[in-house]
């Protein structure tokens, strides 16, 4: 039992204890190439969180960890079989209710940890501040903490060699053999802006690649899935206490 996993502990654990920030993992259920499974973006993001977590509470940090929420938004994605979308909206009716709990329990501070890129928290903190302004609530995607170069030859995204690699670490009796993973080719968009990022469209995800996924997987490794690994749980361990020890009004500087 983990006392700072909230889904492992007991009432009788938790009902004193000050508990000064509340870490909500979000993933997705999504087709992850042929060779990494639709859990990918839950299994990673739910093992990054707790072990950050224990991190940090190792070091003192009155913390917890929510259970996971398993389903992100695929909107683009709704003609692969079985990838399940949970709307923008749904998403802040979700936040809406967890973050009305943690307010009258007096926990302050709230951080989204997400793990999955359509993902995107930045709006619905907008309002979910304007709602409860008692509490200070931040979203990271662990997936930004570290710069992809310094582990991986080839970037995409999606499947590709940075999430092979951390889930032939963290499961490898999850991950099949690189032999049948497709080759990640994604194309580009036809209109510059879009390639550029200054302007966005979401990508029709059957349009821009073939078996799911974005990033040629074939030099991962579960060595180089460590090294990424090790360096994420440390930069988010330091956040999170960073995060809990500071007060809300300490905020600036
Ligand atoms: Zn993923």
């Amino acid at each position: 039992m983990r006392p700072y996993v909230l889904a492992e502990t007991t009432w009788k654990s938790i009902k004193d204890s000050a508990i000064d920030l509340a870490v909500l993992p979000w993933g997705a259920t999504e087709a992850h190439n042929y060779h990494l499974p639709f859990g990918t973006d839950n299994f990673m993001v739910e093992k990054i969180a707790c072990e950050s977590a224990r991190l940090a509470y190792e070091k003192g940090t009155r913390l917890v960890v929510l259970p996971n929420i398993p389903f992100g938004v695929n909107t683009g994605q709704l003609d692969i079989r079985l990838n399940i979308n949970m709307n923008p909206s749904t998403q802040m009716a979700v936040l809406n209710d967890i973050t009305d709990v943690l307010v009258r329990h007096k926990i302050r501070k709230f951080m989204i940890l997400n793990g999955h890129g359509g993902n995107d928290f930045k709006q619905i903190i907008r309002e979910l501040g304007f709602r409860f302004p008692d509490i200070f609530i931040c979203a990271c995607n662990w997936y930004q903490s570290f710069e992809t170069s310094d582990f991986f030859e080839n970037g995409g995204g999606h499947a590709d060699e940075m999430e092979t690699s951390m889930m032939q670490f963290l499961f490898p009796e999850l991950v099949l053999p690189l032999n049948e993973a497709g080759e990640g080719k994604g194309k580009k968009f036809s209109i510059n802006a879009l390639n550029q990022k200054w302007a966005w469209a979401e990508r029709r995800w059957t349009r821009v690649t073939n078996d799911t996924g974005i990033g040629d997987p074939s030099k991962a490794t579960p060595e180089k899935g460590e090294k990424c690994f090790n360096v994420i749980v440390d930069k988010l361990s330091t956040f999170m206490t960073d995060l809990a020890s500071t007060s809300i009004e300490d905020m600036y500087k």
